[in-house]
């Protein structure tokens, strides 16, 4: 099989890498190498960033109605064609097609959101803040800013970040994750068609020595990063350092506690989508289920593992499968690893996915079921990341909430229950930044804003929503006065403006 050599695409082109340094891409369903992506040398990056510098200030002045409609039209291209980018996902991430168009579509809602910039962007004035003299507060662009984003979503998480900064008036240096890079590149493809104006969203490819690039380049003013914890610190840490303002999003450990006035086969179904959607590749997945007493536990596992050991898996272009393969050999290697640990510490392996075989090559694995997980193993303890939930038995409420509190992370949580009180104890006090009552994912919508607490992300804005409009703009406060109101002579006092 031939391979395809993986652009970047700066100032409204796609330009081959340049750099000896490359890295394969390949299709997780085969196990085939499909495409050769070039990690990019710091002063490819550096050409991104000055393509983006050069486009920022007429961008920037360009008004954001105009923004907008641009957007606007990068909307409906990927509407039409939403098939295509699902394709691409699935092809290199390995997620099933209804999956892959379910992430796009998610991103599209925040593009749909940034497209009401000129609202959102709308300033605040007082009038008579002293004598005929008026304030207003405006938000300004940052200038050039970065996204540094994971694997798990190859188009969503860009899109939690590029449609807000750029209808917001910044440029955009996009440095996806070299696992799956093509989606960025039809997206790329598809602002031009829209539209954005040359050097206005690049992409960039590479790993360590990309990310530092730009994480030491003066003119980038924001980064944005979604990925692991360990690089979520060190990103947070460099970019600050550097005097950037920084979002960092990090790993996660999601509890989802099952109260036993819970509707279990409600329970069930939404655990198994949460757990063993994209592979337990999100973020947002649960990887610990918590039944509250012993009874709950018994009757949720009864109803849990025969629907794991049925799960469909198989590659992600065939419609009639629900969980595809995992995105690379290293990553399913990791995950087996994490399955004998926890055989190791005693865990009880109810269903073990590594039994699972396939004839078609790639990087697949059964769905795995560990219940009498206790917190001290392993597999409670490190965000796994592959289709693999472990049962924490609890005895009541309290044990359960306190184990939630006092875990690393924090970026999302659920319960089920009827009881509207247990559900309000759990909102208002669980130190959790996403929580769902009865929502096993409580991913809030772009209009809203996304992030986690704890060790699940370093710096104090969420991605997109309200958050997303701070993040990527800049307070400038302008008091005035005119000639009438201007008292004769120099003050030399604090000046009180009454
Ligand atoms: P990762 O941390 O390995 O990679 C993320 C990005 O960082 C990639 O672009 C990668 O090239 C870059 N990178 C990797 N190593 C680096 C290094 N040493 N120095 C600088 N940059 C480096 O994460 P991943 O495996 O691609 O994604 C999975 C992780 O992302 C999971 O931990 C998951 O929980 C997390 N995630 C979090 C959220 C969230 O919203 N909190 C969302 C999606 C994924």
């Amino acid at each position: 099989m031939t391979t395809t050599r993986i652009p970047h695409y700066i100032n409204g082109r796609r330009v081959l890498g340049r750099s000896q340094r490359t890295s394969s891409v390949f299709n997780p369903a085969t196990g085939e190498a499909t495409g050769e992506v070039g990690l990019a040398s710091s002063a490819e990056v550096n050409e991104a960033i000055a393509s983006a510098r050069q486009a920022a200030e007429g961008w920037a002045n360009t008004s954001p109605l105009r923004r907008s409609r641009i957007l606007n039209r990068f909307l409906r291209i990927a509407e039409d064609r939403i098939d295509e980018l699902a394709g691409l996902i699935t092809s290199e991430h390995g997620k099933i097609l209804s999956d892959a168009k379910g992430e796009v579509q998610r991103g599209l809602e925040v593009v749909e959101f940034a497209v009401g910039a000129p609202s959102l962007l709308k300033g605040e004035i007082s009038e008579n803040v002293g004598s005929r003299v008026d304030s207003y507060g405006v938000r300004q662009p940052l200038g050039v800013v970065a996204g540094i984003t994971p694997f798990n979503f190859p188009a969503m998480v860009p899109m939690w970040m590029f449609p807000v900064a750029l209808a917001c008036g910044n440029t955009f240096v996009l440095k996806p994750s070299e696992r799956d890079p093509s989606a960025s590149l039809l997206i790329a493809d598809w602002l031009t068609e829209a539209g954005l104006p040359n050097g206005v969203f690049n992409v960039i490819h590479g790993d360590k020595e990309a990310v530092d690039a730009i994480l030491h380049n003066p003119e980038v003013m924001a980064v944005s990063f979604v990925g692991s914890t360990p690089i979520a610190r060190y990103i947070y840490g460099t970019a600050a350092n550097s005097g950037k303002r920084c979002q960092a999003l990090g790993g996660a450990k999601n509890h989802m506690i099952v109260m036993p006035d819970a509707d279990l086969d409600q329970a069930t179904d939404a655990l198994m989508g949460a757990a063993y959607g994209s592979a337990g590749e999100r973020c947002m997945a649960i990887s610990v289920a918590v039944p509250i007493g012993d009874r709950t536990a018994e009757a949720l596992l009864e109803r849990l593992e025969p629907k794991v050991r049925a799960l469909k898996i198989g590659a992600g272009t065939n419609p009639d499968v629900e969980m595809g393969p995992l995105v690379t050999r290293q990553h399913l290697e990791k995950v087996r690893a994490y399955i004998d640990s926890g055989v190791e510490e005693g865990a009880k392996l109810l269903v073990d996915g590594r039994d699972f075989r396939s004839n078609e090559g790639g990087y697949f694995i059964g769905g795995t079921l560990f219940d009498r997980v206790s917190t001290d193993m392993k597999i409670y303890k490190e965000e796994i990341f592959g289709p693999v939930l472990s049962v924490v038995r609890a005895p009541d409420y309290a044990t359960a909430a306190g184990m939630i509190n006092d875990n690393e992370y924090g970026n999302g949580t659920a319960i089920f229950t009827q009881n509207g009180d247990v559900a309000r104890e759990f909102a208002n006090r669980i130190k959790v930044g996403m929580v769902g009552i009865n929502v096993p994912i409580p991913v809030p919508m772009a209009f809203h804003s996304f992030g986690g607490w704890k060790a699940s992300l370093f710096g104090d804005h969420h991605m997109h929503g309200p958050e997303g409009v701070r993040f990527y703009t800049r307070l400038k406060t302008v008091t005035t006065r005119w000639p009438t109101s201007i008292a004769k002579g120099s003050e030399f006092v604090m000046p009180t403006l009454s």
